[in-house]
């Protein structure tokens, strides 16, 4: 079974999350937003972390990333088109709210790959738009999508930001309009939704653009 609990932390109440195998205890961390270090440690009681995955590079969701990994000497993983700003926080043309450590990420995040985490399988897709390198990872037998920035209740990530690209994201979003309509949503800000909810999700780029 899969444990999966969201915490809203910082200025723009980035959901920074912690997935866990229940049978083997084995978990990540997902989007180390600002400020949630000391939630995230506390979650990760009883679990044995084996690393920390990022949807995208935005400052918003890697701000604890150095102190996390520094805690838990895990490996990061991030889709190379977003690693850059891992390294250097802010070269991505993203003003930073206060200074940010930039980490080294371990590994790359591609699509289609699939992240093991005891028995739960987690199927990278890469969903460019919002960033370059954004992904989201989906859960098939659980029906359960960690989409970051590029799907929320209602809306999609923000594509007046340096980083967008409108016509990658529409893309982006028709791979995710596919996905079973039970599949529940959980996003990098804001409460979890469904693809069936989001109804609105074929006609995304004459509601955005
Ligand atoms: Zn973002
Ligand atoms: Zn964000």
């Amino acid at each position: 079974m899969t444990i999966l609990e969201g915490f809203p932390c910082g200025p723009f109440q980035t959901n920074a999350y912690i997935l866990a195998c229940s049978e083997t205890h084995k978990g990540v961390f997902i989007d180390p937003a600002p400020e949630s270090l000391d939630v995230l440690t506390e979650a990760a009681t009883g679990y044995k972390m084996e690393g920390i995955l990022l949807t995208h590079s935005h400052w918003d969701h890697i701000a604890d990333l150095k102190a996390l990994k520094r805690s838990f000497h895990i490996p990061v993983y991030v889709h190379p088109l977003d690693a850059k700003n891992v390294r250097t926080p802010g070269s991505d043309g993203v003003p930073l709210a206060f200074p940010i450590e930039g980490v080294e990420p371990d590994y790359d995040l591609n699509d289609g790959q699939i992240f093991h985490l005891g028995h739960l399988e987690l199927y990278v897709i890469h969903t460019p738009g919002h960033t370059p390198g954004g992904v989201c990872f989906y859960l098939e037998k659980e029906k359960i999508l960690i989409a970051g920035d590029t799907l929320f209740k209602g809306a999609i990530g923000k594509l007046s930001l340096p980083t967008a690209d409108p016509s990658a994201m529409w893309k982006s979003l028709k791979k995710l309009e596919k996905l079973p309509p039970e599949t529940r949503v959980y996003s990098g800000h804001g409460p979890p939704t469904t693809i069936g909810a989001e109804s609105w999700l074929p006609r995304a780029k004459e509601l955005f653009s």
